[in-house]
C-alpha cells in the first residue's frame, strides 16, 4: 500500500451532486455506476447515492448488478451490456437492455420473469434497435411472449462533442421512441447522461429519468461546471530534495535538463500508481503555491521544481483545491474519466 500518497473520496460532494442534479433536471435519476462507480468503490458510492434518494443504476454488465443487489436488495438495477446471465438476472431481479432484434429472438425462451429495457440506437453504433421497423419488430416478440418489457432508453454519443450533429440524434431517437410509447407503456425512460441533462432539451421531457454518471461525481464532460462539487482529493508528500546543478538531466533519458542550478523534489507517485501522464502539464500544489513537474511522469516517481520554501515531508496536492480531474481533459492528453478509471486501489483510500 502506498500509503504515502492518500487518496479521499468525499460522499458529501457526491451527495450534493445527486441534488444538483435533480434540480437541474426536475427528473428522477438513473445512476451510471459502471467500471466500479467510475473507480471511485461500487458498494461505496451506490450506498452514498441511495442516502440520497437515488435507487435506480446503470452498470454495463450483469456482475456488476449482482454486486449492487446482493448488498443493495431496494435497489433497482438495469444491466446495458447484451447479457445472457438469465437465470442470475431473474433471481437477482436485476432489468436487462435489449441490444438488438436478434438478441432478443434467440433468448426470447429465458426471459420471461426478467425486466427488459429497449435500447435504440441513435449513432452510436454500439447496442440498439436503428429503425422503427427494428422496434416494432421488439414489441411483436415482447407480446407474443408476453414479456416484461418497462424500459425505453438511448445514449447520445455527440452531446459532448461541440459542432457535430447531436440534435439530428435526438430527432433520430424521437422518430422511433414517440412511436412505440404510443404502442406500449414504458415505466422507465431514460436518455440524458451528464452532457446532455444541461442542453435542457424539451423533446425530451418524456423521459422520466436521467442517466448521469460523472456529473454525480462532481466532473463535467464538457466545460466546467462551478455547480458540480469534485468528489476526489489526492495528496502525496516530497521523500527527497537535491540541488541539482546547471546541465544535468533528471529523471529517465535526457528529455529534461537544468539550463540553471535547479531544486528539486521527488515524489513517490508515479503512473504505476494511476496518475496519467499527462499530469504533467498541470502543476502541483504545495503550501497552496504552484510548483511545475519537470521531466516526465515515471512509473514509481514524479520530480517539480521547487523553491527553498519547500522540504522534505511537506504535502503535495494532485488533485484538489482547485487542481481537478477536470483540468486534464484540457491538456488534451487523456479525459477526466481516464484519469478516473486509471487510479491505483493500492493507493491509501479514505472515505469522508
Ligand atoms: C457511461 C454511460 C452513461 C453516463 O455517461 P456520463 O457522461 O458519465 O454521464 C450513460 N449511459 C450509458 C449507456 C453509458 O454507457
Amino acid at each position: 500500500m502506498n500509503t504515502r500518497t492518500r487518496v479521499t473520496i468525499d460522499r458529501e460532494a457526491v451527495r450534493q451532486n445527486v441534488a444538483s442534479v435533480f434540480a437541474r433536471s426536475q427528473k428522477q435519476i438513473f445512476a451510471v455506476v459502471k467500471n466500479n462507480a467510475y473507480n471511485l468503490g461500487m458498494l461505496e458510492m451506490v450506498g452514498t447515492l441511495m442516502e440520497a434518494g437515488v435507487y435506480h443504476f446503470a452498470v454495463a454488465e450483469v456482475y456488476e448488478a449482482i454486486e449492487i443487489k446482493t448488498n443493495f436488495p431496494d435497489s433497482y438495477v438495469l444491466a446495458m451490456n447484451p447479457a445472457t446471465q438469465f437465470e442470475v438476472a431473474r433471481d437477482y431481479g436485476i432489468a436487462l437492455g435489449i441490444p438488438s432484434v436478434d438478441w432478443l429472438k434467440r433468448y426470447q425462451a429465458d426471459l420471461s420473469n426478467i425486466e427488459l429495457h429497449l435500447k435504440v440506437n441513435v449513432g452510436m453504433n454500439r447496442f440498439g434497435v436503428s429503425s422503427l421497423e427494428e422496434a416494432q419488430a421488439v414489441l411483436e416478440v415482447v407480446q407474443e411472449q408476453q414479456l416484461c418489457l418497462t424500459g425505453l432508453y438511448t445514449h447520445f454519443p455527440l452531446a459532448d462533442e461541440p459542432g457535430a450533429d447531436h440534435d439530428g440524434q435526438v430527432e433520430r431517437f424521437l422518430a422511433i421512441a414517440n412511436v412505440v410509447r404510443t404502442q406500449h407503456e414504458f415505466t422507465y425512460m431514460h436518455a440524458e447522461n451528464s452532457a446532455t441533462i444541461v442542453k435542457h432539451d424539451e423533446r425530451l421531457a418524456f423521459c422520466n429519468y436521467v442517466r448521469p454518471g460523472i456529473f454525480l461525481f462532481g466532473y463535467s464532460p464538457i466545460e466546467k461546471m462551478d455547480w458540480l462539487v469534485p468528489s476526489m482529493r489526492m495528496t502525496t508528500e516530497i521523500v527527497e530534495i537535491r540541488e541539482v546543478g546547471a546541465d544535468e538531466h533528471v529523471g529517465y533519458g535526457t528529455s529534461y535538463t537544468t539550463d540553471q542550478p535547479l531544486r528539486v523534489a521527488v515524489l513517490p507517485v508515479g503512473y504505476g500508481d494511476g496518475v496519467v501522464r499527462g499530469r504533467s502539464a498541470l502543476p502541483v500544489l504545495i503550501h497552496g503555491k504552484p510548483y511545475s513537474i519537470i521531466s516526465k511522469l515515471f512509473m514509481s516517481h514524479t520530480f517539480v521544481a521547487v523553491d527553498s520554501t519547500v522540504e522534505v515531508g511537506d504535502e503535495v496536492v494532485l488533485y484538489g483545491d482547485g487542481i481537478e480531474i477536470d483540468d486534464i481533459t484540457r491538456t488534451g492528453t487523456a479525459n477526466n474519466s481516464e484519469q478516473m478509471c486509471a487510479r491505483s486501489w493500492r493507493l491509501a483510500h479514505r472515505y469522508l
